[in-house]
């Protein structure tokens, strides 16, 4: 019989666990692998501060577990667990059981309001998709509000935004609200002076788990280019709908109290009959294993001991974890020893808007651009090992070419659409063009006898016969630079008859590839490495310097109308997917 391995919860580290327990299985194993998450989807948890600050739109922050898990065989459920009876092995929701013979237990986190009187009932936090809407709902009906009413103090009220924590998540809950600010005040006439946004930190700096350097920068960009109000070693000890009380100072008058400063283990777990650790966390052994052998716990919701302390709640940790637990279960099948987990954390980076960031990773503090883009990098190398490219590009686009906030004004330019369809006569008469000067030469013997050949001695770049009245077609010109001179002279023209060969099958290839629309983004590449060659040797004649830019226009999905791309490129995708998945291919293989 099958040994049935349940994941309770598709979050970080559920999903590398089914992941790995995919990928290194064999067929002898014979194991049967299930997911079971409450929503239909994995939500991008580092990036909640994007939707609630109206970055991005929701759609960017969720990955459907349909396309993550296609072309496996991990069987997805959604379903709310309510029980597990660890002496029966089993999952209890309210309407179903699921029978396990290993359980990993993959269930997140949740806020810890520490029994703040009145924050639980009162506060935004901030650890879902919806509660990331919420707050983004809320934030502009306070605007709304705001410019609807003549009452000073309930204006004053609406427009201070208090933020509790200044850990990665409220420092960047901050920065990207300043920034969506600027937008919010054009759009219902209200002075870009006049909402306040204040942070407020327990402890005496910012950003405690990085370095002090890195703080002190976040708290400069902060306070000096995003004039939000940071208020460092004051405690939340209260809160109402309308007061935020700090120990020892004024409160603050607000109706948004967004709370990030707490975390502890997923609420299911508080329930569970099984040995815990601070903040509720499940105990779990070196190889991730809690007390039942046959049960383990991954992610925030684990308390992994790394050297005495706790591994702290971050992606990292979630993804190693995970990976440790699919590869100890699959060691106990195969009644082989287990590896005992050795996490190695490589640090973090924490983005302020989108034009600052902050990192400390492996002990070094990069740059901000460094750390702008090394965030970028971070998320599509996550994204692509669960989804493939679709979802690299997913993300480039609502990040880059669907930003809602505020854009640079090349950005502004850059993220206006087009249809694709309006490229198409500029795609066929190009690849026309590229197919006609391939025949041509095919026509002037190019396929035949060596014609290539460099500068003629007497200095005289431009002739097209040599001095024996020989027809050749010069690649040096009086422009040419020297080290291209030397390639050209040195190795192009001794080998005239296989370069000639090249340029003419390359222009064909490249006048089908326009014209039926097939691989039309690498084509275009391909041209302007053609035309930027050509430019080098014999210059730009001015009868196809219109090339250039029309090979530019191929870039952006050109052959996606009425071209082979729109099946292609899908088509190619899910093949990656597939061989990714499954090591090896499947020219079938259709979405499950
Ligand atoms: C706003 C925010 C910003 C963050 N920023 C960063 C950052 O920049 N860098 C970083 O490293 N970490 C960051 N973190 C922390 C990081 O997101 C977590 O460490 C990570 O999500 C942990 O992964 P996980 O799989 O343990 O839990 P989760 O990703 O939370 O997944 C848990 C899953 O369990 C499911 N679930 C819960 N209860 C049930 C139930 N009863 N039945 C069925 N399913 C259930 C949930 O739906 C969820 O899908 C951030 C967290 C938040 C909230």
């Amino acid at each position: 019989m099958s040994k049935k391995i349940l994941i309770l919860g598709a979050g970080y580290a559920g999903i590398q666990t089914a992941l790995v327990l995919q990928k290194k299985k064999k067929k002898q194993d014979d194991i049967e692998i299930s997911i079971i998450d409450k929503n239909p989807y994995h939500t991008l948890l580092t990036e909640l501060h994007e939707v609630a600050g109206n970055r991005i739109s929701e759609d960017g922050v969720i990955v459907p577990l349909k396309d993550i898990f296609k072309y496996t065989d991990v069987k997805i459920i959604q379903d709310n667990i309510s029980r597990i009876d660890f002496n029966g092995n089993k999952l209890i929701s309210d309407e179903r059981e699921y029978k396990y013979d290993y359980l990993v237990i993959a269930l997140g986190s949740e806020p810890n309001y520490y029994g703040i009187p009145g924050m639980e009932e009162n506060c935004f936090p901030l650890w879902s998709l919806k509660d990331a809407i919420a707050i983004r709902e809320h934030i502009k009906e306070c605007f709304r509000k705001a410019a609807n009413t003549n009452d000073p103090l309930v204006r004053r009220k609406l427009l201070t935004f208090v933020i509790g924590g200044g850990g990665f998540t409220g420092v960047e809950m901050a920065g990207e609200l300043a920034q969506w600010k600027k937008l919010l005040c054009k759009e219902y006439g209200i002075p870009q002076n006049e909402p306040e946004i204040i942070l407020v930190e327990a402890l005496p700096r910012i950003l405690s788990a990085l370095k002090e350097s890195n703080s002190k920068k976040a708290m400069n960009y902060l306070v000096k280019k995003l004039n939000v109000k940071v208020l460092l070693n004051s405690a939340i000890t209260s809160l109402t709908p309308d007061e935020v009380q700090l120990k020892d100072m004024k409160p603050i008058s607000t109706n948004t109290l967004i709370w990030t400063a707490g975390v502890k283990a997923d609420g299911l777990s508080e329930i569970l009959d099984i040995s815990k650790g601070k903040a509720g966390r499940i105990e779990v052994n070196e190889y991730t294993q809690t007390q039942y052998e046959n049960v383990y716990s991954v992610g925030d919701v684990s308390a992994f001991n790394a050297g005495g302390k706790t591994l702290p709640a971050l992606v990292e940790s979630a993804l190693q974890t995970g990976e440790a637990a699919a590869l100890n279960i699959l060691a106990s099948i195969r009644k082989q020893e287990k590896k005992k987990l050795e996490p190695k954390l490589r640090g973090v980076m924490v983005s302020i808007g989108s034009f600052f960031a902050v990192s400390d990773i492996m002990s070094v503090q990069y740059p901000r651009l460094i750390s702008i883009m090394l965030k970028y990098f971070v998320n599509m190398h996550y994204l692509f090992g669960i989804g493939g490219f679709e979802l690299v590009l997913k993300y480039l686009r609502h990040e880059f070419f669907e930003k809602r906030q505020e854009k640079f004004l090349i950005e502004k330019h850059y993220s206006v659409k087009t249809q694709a369809f309006w490229l198409v006569p500029i795609r066929i008469f190009l690849g026309y063009a590229w197919l006609t000067e391939g025949i041509n030469k095919i026509k002037e013997n190019w396929l035949v006898e060596p014609l290539l050949a460099g500068a003629q001695l007497d200095g005289n770049t431009s002739a097209s016969v040599t001095e024996t009245g020989e027809k050749v077609f010069r690649i040096v010109s009086d422009h040419t630079p020297s080290w291209y001179a030397w390639i050209a002279e040195n190795i192009v023209v001794p080998n005239a008859m296989f370069f000639q060969v090249l340029i003419v099958l390359a222009e064909i290839g490249l006048g089908l590839a326009f014209i039926t629309g097939t691989f039309t983004f690498l084509a275009g590449i391909a041209a302007l490495g053609l035309n930027i060659n050509f430019i080098l040797s014999t210059g730009l004649y001015s009868y196809n310097c219109w090339f250039i830019p029309a090979a530019m226009c191929m870039l952006g999905g050109a052959g996606r109308a009425f071209g082979v791309d729109y099946y292609l490129i899908p088509y190619l995708m899910r093949q990656w997917r597939y061989f990714v998945r499954n090591r090896r291919i499947n020219l079938f293989a259709t979405i499950k």
